[in-house]
């Protein structure tokens, strides 16, 4: 085997610690992270009843998620079987629904007799198939506003369903949903099953958390681990190129892997090259603050309209607010506890104080056209003849499979594999 190189991996999301995991097992690996935390987006808090919340990386399923079945098949860790139902509410037009059953369909029963609710189902039906039509002849240049606008869709399947799920999915205020590319927005979909009433895939949160799994992960890995350690700068034109940090510590290593947010990643470099302005430029990231609380005023009125994910529409809300929705954790996690566990993504009003238990501000990054036109050359910034690598979810969706797809990609450069 050839020698053991020195290698820095920068950023301890999954996209840093698949990497770490892999070339470890052949090569001295230092991971290094801002934080405090090891894990990035992968984030469960553990709060005074002794109850393990996740706050970031929730969910996956059995379909579009096989580098992180594996990965955690490895790890020895459990998943365990959640629903992925979606609801919404618009409690000023009293109007609500949610997808687990038909009972819940009609949680407002009023819905069984209202002709213009069937046409709102309809739609639903509609967009689904001509979706998937789309997918067979569609291309990015039509966004998702310009498609429902061709196919004569109605502003309140718009409003009522389709961009506010979107916006939940990627945590992106509905204006920008609407911007993102038509053909892209239509292969997730029916990737994931959501183009079909039956065809969805099995979704499983994580035993005891997702953060279970860095746990995991810390606990067999041998090499170095540094939590408060900021890169400032990266010096990639030297043999052995080297980072400088926050507290001015200078080190040297033999490769250097980025497993950074794109825009994080491009700060970093000293001198990058016309790929790295071309590609990593233009990508920008949306901040989102998450909290974590027990506040019911954020879930709606009516039980029976309970879903995994709730879109709550509040009166001040406007296209362009960032995406508000409400994940009902005790639901999703199965968690047994006395109070009901929510995690807020950009609550539109204050959280009652007393009910609040954590605050937290994640970053999501932004898909364009723009920014989606660079994927299909990202791999080109990792070659083997370079001695700087990057990876990240924005490589893909900005899932976690994502993450570890990219991460697993650059370990294939040095001969490496799962
Ligand atoms: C609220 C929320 C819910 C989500 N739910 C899901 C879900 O259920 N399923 C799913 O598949 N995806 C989900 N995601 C998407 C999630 O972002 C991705 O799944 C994935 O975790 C991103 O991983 P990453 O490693 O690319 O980035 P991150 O996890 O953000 O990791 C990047 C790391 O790099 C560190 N870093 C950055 N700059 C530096 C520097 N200069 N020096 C040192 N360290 C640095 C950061 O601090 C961070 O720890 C969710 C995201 C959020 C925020």
């Amino acid at each position: 085997m050839a020698d053991k190189l020195n290698i820095a991996v920068i950023g301890s999301g999954i996209s840093g610690i698949s990497p770490a995991f892999i070339l470890s097992k052949n090569h001295n690996v230092s991971l290094f992270e801002k934080n405090n935390y090891i894990g990035g987006h992968t984030n469960t808090v553990t709060t005074d009843e002794n109850v393990r919340v996740d706050t970031g990386f929730i969910v996956m399923n059995d379909k579009t998620y096989p580098n992180l079945t594996a990965f955690l098949d490895k790890l020895k860790i459990n998943r365990i079987k959640t629903d992925m139902s979606f609801g919404y509410c618009d409690r000023k037009k009293d109007f609500y629904y949610s997808t687990s059953s038909l009972d819940t369909i009609f949680a407002q029963r009023k819905n069984i007799l209202d002709l213009s609710y069937y046409k709102f189902l309809y739609e639903i039906m509609k967009f689904f198939k001509l979706t998937k039509k789309f997918i067979t002849y569609g291309n990015n240049d039509l966004c998702i506003g310009q498609f429902l606008e061709l196919n004569n869709f109605s502003k309140s399947f718009e409003e009522k369903y389709i961009l506010p799920m979107a916006s939940a999915i990627w945590s992106a205020p509905q204006d920008k949903i609407a911007r993102f590319p038509m053909l892209s927005f239509a292969n997730f979909y029916n990737n994931h099953g959501l183009l079909s009433v039956t065809d969805q895939p099995q979704w499983y949160f994580v035993e005891n958390g997702s953060s279970s799994y860095v746990d995991a992960f810390l606990k067999g890995f041998n090499g170095k681990v540094f939590k408060n350690k900021k890169a400032v700068s990266v010096k990639q034109n030297l043999n052995n190129p080297e980072i400088v940090f926050e507290d001015s510590e200078v080190l040297k290593f033999d490769k250097i892997i980025i497993a950074a947010h794109a825009d994080e990643a491009f700060k970093m470099l000293e001198n990058p090259d016309p790929d790295q302005v071309k590609l990593l430029g233009p990508w920008t990231y949306s901040k989102n603050r998450v909290c974590l609380h027990h506040d019911l005023s954020f879930m709606p009125d009516n039980k029976r309209a309970y879903a995994s994910w709730n879109y709550l529409k509040e009166e001040n809300m406007e296209k362009n607010s960032p995406a508000c929705i409400t994940y009902d954790m005790t639901r999703l996690q199965k968690l047994n506890s006395e109070k009901r566990y929510l995690v807020t993504l950009n609550p539109q009003r204050e959280i009652e104080k007393n009910k609040l238990i954590k605050e937290i501000i994640y970053t999501h990054p932004v898909f364009t056209r723009e920014t989606m036109e660079t994927q299909d050359r990202l791999q080109r910034l990792n070659n083997k003849n370079k001695n700087i690598f990057f990876c990240g979810s924005y490589f893909g969706y900005g899932f976690h499979e994502d993450g570890i797809n990219s991460g697993i990609k650059v370990c294939k450069i040095f001969g490496e594999s799962l």
